[in-house]
C-alpha cells in the first residue's frame, strides 16, 4: 500500500494535492472544484465565461478555498495547450489530479444533426479529455501519484433517443479510460470515470425546458429523483483519495439506480 495511504486520516484527505478540473464555473464542475478544494486540495478550474469565472472566484475566495481559475475554451486545442502550460508553471511541473468535466449537449433527432453540431460535441466531450490526459501526462507522472476522473453520463450505456453524438462521445470517454488506465498504471496513474445520471444543474435545466423529458425519466429511475451536483462531486472525491488506491479503469455510475432498469 501505497505509503501516503498507511493511515487513516492520510486516505480520507486531498490535503497538499494539485488539481486540475475543467468547466467549474457551474453544474456538475463547480460542485467538484468546491469538494476537492474543501478536502485540502489546490484547485485550478477553467470555463469560457470570464464574468461567471470572477463571480465563483469571489465566492471561493470568502470562503478561503484554495482555488485559481482562467478562461478556456475545452474544444480549441490551442487553448488546451495554453492550460496545460499555466498548470505546469502554477504546480511547478507537477499535478495530482485531472478532472476533465466540461461537456456539452443537446437533444435532437440524429437525422437533423449538423456537421458543425457534430464537431462541436466531440471535440468539446471527447476530444478535449483525450488530448487533456496526454498534455498533463507528464505533470501526473512527476507527481508520483496521478489520477484522471472523467465525466460521461448513463448515455453511453443506454440506448438513449435524441442524444446519438453525446453518448458516442461519452462511450468513448469510458473506453479511453480503460485504455489509459492499463496504459499509465505503470506511471502511478489511476484513471477512472463517474457516468451521472439525471442531476440538476445548469445544463440539465436546458435539456428539459419545454418538453416531457423528466416526466418520462423520472419514473425510470429506482430512487425517483434527480440527483444533486453534490452527490456526483462526492463520487469523484472518493476516486481521487489514496482510499481508491486500488482502483482503476472503472466506470461508476451516480444514477439513483437508473441503468438497473
Ligand atoms: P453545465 O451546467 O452546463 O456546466 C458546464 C460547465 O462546463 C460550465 O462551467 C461551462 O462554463 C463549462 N464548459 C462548457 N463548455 C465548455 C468549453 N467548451 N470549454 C470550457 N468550459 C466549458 O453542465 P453540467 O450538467 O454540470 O455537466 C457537467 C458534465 O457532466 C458534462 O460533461 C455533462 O455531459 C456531464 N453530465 C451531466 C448530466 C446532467 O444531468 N446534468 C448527466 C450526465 C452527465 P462556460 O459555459 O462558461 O464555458
Amino acid at each position: 500500500m501505497a505509503s501516503s495511504s498507511s493511515n487513516k486520516e492520510g486516505r480520507w484527505s486531498l490535503a497538499g494535492t494539485t488539481v486540475l478540473v475543467t468547466g467549474g464555473s457551474k453544474g456538475i464542475g463547480r460542485a467538484i472544484v468546491e469538494e476537492l478544494a474543501s478536502l485540502g486540495a489546490t484547485v485550478h478550474t477553467c470555463a469560457r465565461d470570464e464574468a461567471v469565472l470572477s463571480r465563483c472566484l469571489k465566492e471561493w475566495e470568502a470562503r478561503s478555498l484554495a482555488v485559481t481559475a482562467s478562461a478556456c475554451d475545452v474544444s480549441v486545442r490551442t487553448d488546451r495547450e495554453a492550460l496545460a502550460g499555466r498548470v505546469s508553471s502554477m504546480f511547478d511541473g507537477k499535478l495530482n489530479i485531472l478532472v476533465n468535466n466540461a461537456g456539452t449537449s443537446f437533444l435532437k433527432p440524429a437525422v437533423d444533426i449538423t456537421a458543425e453540431e457534430y464537431s462541436r460535441v466531440m471535440a468539446t466531450n471527447f476530444e478535449s479529455c483525450f488530448h487533456l490526459s496526454q498534455l498533463v501526462h507528464p505533470l501526473l507522472k512527476a507527481s508520483g501519484r496521478g489520477s484522471i476522473v472523467n465525466i460521461s453520463s448513463i448515455a453511453s450505456l443506454l440506448g438513449c433517443s435524441n442524444l446519438p453524438v453525446y453518448s458516442a462521445s461519452k462511450g468513448a470517454m469510458n473506453q479511453v479510460t480503460r485504455s489509459l488506465a492499463s496504459e499509465w498504471a505503470s506511471d502511478e496513474i489511476r484513471v477512472n470515470c463517474v457516468a451521472p445520471g439525471l442531476i440538476r444543474t445548469p445544463l440539465f435545466d436546458d435539456l428539459v425546458e419545454g418538453n416531457k423529458f423528466l416526466q418520462t425519466e423520472v419514473p425510470r429511475i429506482p430512487m425517483r429523483r434527480a440527483g444533486e451536483p453534490e452527490e456526483v462531486a462526492a463520487t469523484v472525491a472518493f476516486l481521487c483519495m489514496p482510499a481508491a488506491s486500488y482502483i482503476t479503469g472503472q466506470v461508476i455510475c451516480a444514477d439513483g439506480g437508473r441503468v438497473l432498469l
